[in-house]
């Protein structure tokens, strides 16, 4: 999970991303990180899906954009414990989930400035949890020419930030002499799923309906030839409580009705023979050995 300020969206020459919330409607906002970063999606999304993720005990990966998840943890102390479970893993997300690459932004960060970021975030959630954080996604799944390098230096173990085009469950490889990546698969347009993410971006805006999204995960699960093969369902904080092409904060039957969607799905994988929920971390525990220094 992408824990993020809702709907962030990069702004031309702003190093922060600004909500999509108060894009258009409260400019006057948007040169503050602070004020930029809204939580309301996140707040009334997590609500639900917490309790659903530790009743069932999945394993999860957050990867928090620091500054959002510091306003949030700062605003509802009792998340701090409630998100300390064993079977939760913490990775970082940008501190003000800046655009890396500077892509659309137009603003790239010297080396130094983005090591700097990277570092206080990950001090930031380190601050706030008992836990190492070893795992990195970046903002818009962009990483910059010294991200990677920047990672290894502050003792980062995977990376997950890169898009792979494929039709089966993958392997993490080694994306530098030690950093691994788990990349995000990506099924090809003349597939039978055909152009997917594994972001349920689809379901919550929309775009599928459930049973297609189904089918395309038990058709990808399917398409695995390898037992430890895996595949990550990914989504953001926020993303249960807002509809961006509607741009407008949900109901809360409609929350409720995301939460049976990514419920139902998470059954069906469940279901399925020798489908085990786990995290990079928790991978790389068990099978590390297998993967092939580059
Ligand atoms: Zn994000």
């Amino acid at each position: 999970m992408d824990f993020d300020r809702d709907a962030a969206f990069p702004m031309k020459e702003k190093k922060h991303a600004v909500s999509k919330s108060i894009q258009l409607k409260e400019v006057e906002k948007l040169d503050n990180p602070v004020k930029s970063a809204i939580l309301k999606g996140t707040q009334e999304s997590i609500e639900f899906f917490l309790p659903y993720l530790i009743d069932k005990k999945i394993p999860t990966t957050f990867y928090f954009e620091a500054r959002s998840a510091n306003i949030f943890l700062d605003k509802n102390p009792e998340y701090l414990k409630r998100l300390n479970q064993s079977y939760f893993e913490f990775g970082i997300h940008g501190y003000d989930h800046e655009d890396l690459s500077g892509l659309e932004t137009g603003l790239t960060f010297p080396e130094k400035d983005e090591y700097n970021i990277i570092s206080e975030a990950k001090k930031k959630i380190e601050s706030l949890f008992p836990k190492d954080v070893i795992g990195f996604r970046a903002p818009y799944m962009r990483k910059s020419v010294n991200t990677n390098k920047i990672l290894e230096s502050l003792g980062f173990v995977y990376d997950s930030s890169v898009y792979q085009e494929t039709i089966s469950p993958t392997f993490p490889y080694y994306e530098t002499r030690k950093l691994i990546e788990f990349p995000v698969i990506k099924t090809p347009k003349n597939s039978k799923m055909r152009g997917m993410y594994t972001y349920l971006w689809p379901l919550l805006e929309s775009k599928r309906n459930l049973e297609e999204i189904i089918s395309n995960y038990l058709e990808l699960v399917g398409n695995s030839k390898d037992e430890i093969s895996y595949i990550s369902v990914n989504f953001h904080s926020w993303h249960f409580a807002y509809n961006i092409s509607q741009e407008r904060y949900l109901i809360e039957r409609e929350i409720k009705e995301n939460l049976k969607s990514f419920t139902k799905l998470i059954t069906a994988l469940e279901n399925i023979e020798d489908v085990r929920f786990s995290t990079p971390e928790l991978w790389l525990k068990k099978h590390k050995k297998v993967l092939v220094k580059s």
